[in-house]
């Protein structure tokens, strides 16, 4: 994968110009302070974005109304390898379904002596800002968000907490309230093609490039992957299935299971490879339709249903606990083009 740039600078944030510019009038004002929601979809810059605030706040040679933090010195080298002691950070263990309580409050032999809220209310030790991190916010769950809320609500001084996630609705309402959003995406399909072509390096066609960015739902990781043909030979065995006059839900259950199991053992990544497969279908069964339309054939309907079913599932990929039924219902429901809509999901 070709990574431009190890340390990106503001400018490097495509599409986030406003974002920018009023955290930069915020600093100015001297008002910066308080819990922000960053949302936005894989691969858009959240992390990114998260990361050069850190910098910009930190940075000991260029302050912070400049927002040009300089990348070299020991507190933007700190920040970058996520060791400085004023940035603390909570993320979802690989091997958990949501973040433990005792990230947040320590564990019941050192409860409120240790953890998330505990370090957010120790002064900065070099002086300057304090960056609280909660990365997967996605991942919270109602015992931890509450435990949260004092702290969400009133940061000391100096202070400011970011809450990275998926999905802005997916958050509970009491999370959601208590925090300003900071929108990182989803990116217009050009703002995606600028972030693929000039950050990422991706050489190809603007039209091959926006198709991938429309095909992979603004996900840019999955997009990145399809642009770089990593799954070409997967993507052929695959649509070979879903063309055939009667697609086997047995065969499409098993090149799925396959390409996750050879994505490890590590949850996220095993979603990665559910959703370059959705992708793929997603992709497939709409090039069909235009095909179909072209064509004047009669079988649109059912195509219109399989292509429905693909989108929905893509949808299903990162709240679904069970990954292996999710596989089986949509290759089942493929087959006998059902779009798998039973109206109690949403
Ligand atoms: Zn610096």
């Amino acid at each position: 994968m070709t990574v431009a740039n190890a340390m990106p600078s503001w400018t490097d944030l495509i599409g986030l110009d406003q974002v920018r510019a009023g955290f930069k009038a915020a600093i100015e004002q001297n008002r910066l302070g308080g819990s922000f929601l960053v949302t936005g979809p894989h691969g858009t810059g959240k992390h990114t974005f998260v990361e050069l605030l850190a910098r910009t706040l930190l940075c000991r040679l260029s302050s912070p109304e400049k927002m040009s933090p300089c990348g070299h010195c020991e507190s933007c080298q700190q920040v970058a390898a996520g060791t400085h002691p004023d940035v603390i950070r909570v993320s979802k263990p690989k091997d958990k379904a949501t973040i433990p309580l005792a990230s947040f409050i320590g564990d019941s032999d050192v409860r409120m002596q240790e953890g998330f809220c505990h370090d957010v209310r120790i002064r900065p030790l070099m002086g300057g800002w304090k960056v609280a991190v909660i990365d997967d916010a996605d991942f919270l769950n109602e015992e931890g968000a509450n435990c949260l809320l004092k702290t969400l609500e009133e940061p000391p001084k100096k202070t400011i907490i970011l809450l990275i996630a998926i999905s802005e609705q997916r958050q509970l309402p009491t999370i959601r309230s208590r925090c300003q959003t900071v929108r990182i995406g989803p990116l217009s399909l050009d703002a995606s093609s600028r972030l693929l072509r000039e950050i990422q390096g991706v050489q190809a066609d603007d039209s091959v490039i926006k198709e991938a960015v429309e095909v992979s739902g603004g996900d840019l990781h999955a997009a990145l992957r399809l642009l770089q043909g990593e799954s070409d030979k997967l993507r052929q065995s695959l649509i070979q299935r879903l063309q055939a006059p009667q697609p086997d839900p047995i065969a499409i259950t098993k090149i799925f299971n396959e390409h996750i199991g050879e994505a490890g053992k590590e949850a996220s990544k095993r979603r990665a490879a559910l959703r370059d497969l959705l992708s793929i279908s997603v992709q497939h069964f709409r090039q069909q339709m235009r095909h179909e339309a072209f064509e004047n054939h009669q079988t649109r309907s059912i195509t219109l249903a399989r292509l429905d079913r693909s989108v929905r599932a893509l949808r299903e990929v990162d709240r679904s606990a069970n990954q292996a039924s999710l596989v089986e219902c949509f290759a089942a429901d493929i087959a006998i083009g059902q779009t798998g809509d039973r109206g109690e999901i949403g």
